[in-house]
């Protein structure tokens, strides 16, 4: 049996991700914000759905110590981590002269310095196996930009440039290394911004999810959590072997204009 990681999964696409990874009889660790009651009751209900055990863990994805004893208690519960999907994410909306300085670190933090952190625990632990996923859910933002976002676009780049690094370094170890690049998923994340969207475009929350957010997604529709949990078993399958470096985008053909 498999062991997944999940970061970030107690709401939204990690949450859709831990699922289905549950469903299909992987053991899973799930790890997020939340309540402890709530995570527990979440994580019963993970563990309801399938063969494998699920397990919490409360890393804070800004403290690196955190990270490694993530890493550490996955691989002592299960034997390895085979499966690393680095999902924790942030968003801040804000004029570049007035983003916070600490919204900044927190961002870079956890929407890209995380992922190096979890990444080279992993690995060893693949390469000795002779096989790993890593599966790290970047954004249309890390391919292309929106104004008002500075820090968030700046990680997500930077997470497709780790991507591409470490899928080179561990090509001929049977591991992949790829980024999902979805467009806009309606989960907390994006519900959030939307106030603060408006407030920095002058406009009202309605229009900011018809002219802002679904004004560039030529499918006019919103990408399901489902739809992204797909792609990620997809990437973690014996199926897609071969794919490695490179992005998979669930945008409904935004970064195709
Ligand atoms: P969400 O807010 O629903 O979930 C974010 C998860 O990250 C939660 O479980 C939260 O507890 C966890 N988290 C936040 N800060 C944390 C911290 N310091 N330590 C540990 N966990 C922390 O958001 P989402 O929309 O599901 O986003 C998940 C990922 O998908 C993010 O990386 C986001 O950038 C990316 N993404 C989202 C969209 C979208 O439209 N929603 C689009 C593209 C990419």
């Amino acid at each position: 049996m498999k062991t997944a990681v999940v970061t970030g999964s107690t709401s939204g696409i990690g949450l859709a991700i831990a699922t289905a990874f549950a469903k299909s009889g992987t053991n899973v660790v799930i790890n997020g914000l939340g309540s402890l009651t709530e995570v527990e009751a979440l994580r019963e209900r993970l563990e309801g759905l399938g063969a494998g055990k699920v397990i919490f863990h409360p890393a804070d994805m800004t403290r690196p110590a955190e990270i490694a004893d993530l890493m550490a208690v996955a691989a002592s519960e299960f034997g390895g981590v085979d499966i690393l999907v680095n999902n924790a994410g942030i968003q801040h909306v804000e004029k570049i002269e007035d983003f916070p300085v600490e919204k900044w670190d927190q961002i870079i933090a956890i929407n890209l310095s995380s992922s190096f952190h979890t990444i080279r625990a992993a690995i060893p632990g693949m390469k000795a196996k002779g096989w790993g996923r890593v599966i790290n859910i970047a954004s249309a933002h890390g391919l292309i930009a929106s104004p008002f976002k500075a820090a968030y676009v700046a990680a997500k780049h930077g997470i497709m440039g780790l991507t591409k690094s470490v899928a080179l370094e561990v090509a001929e170890n049977g591991i992949t290394v790829n980024a999902i690049c979805p467009g806009y998923v309606l989960t907390p994340l994006v519900e959030k911004q939307i106030p603060d969207t408006a407030r920095a475009r002058g406009i009202s929350e309605a229009q900011v999810k018809s002219d802002v957010m679904l004004k560039f997604q030529p499918t006019k529709e919103f990408v399901s959590v489902e739809e992204v949990a797909s792609t990620t078993l997809f990437l973690a399958s014996d199926a897609a072997r071969s794919i490695t470096g490179t992005h998979i985008s669930i945008d409904g053909g935004w970064t195709a204009q």
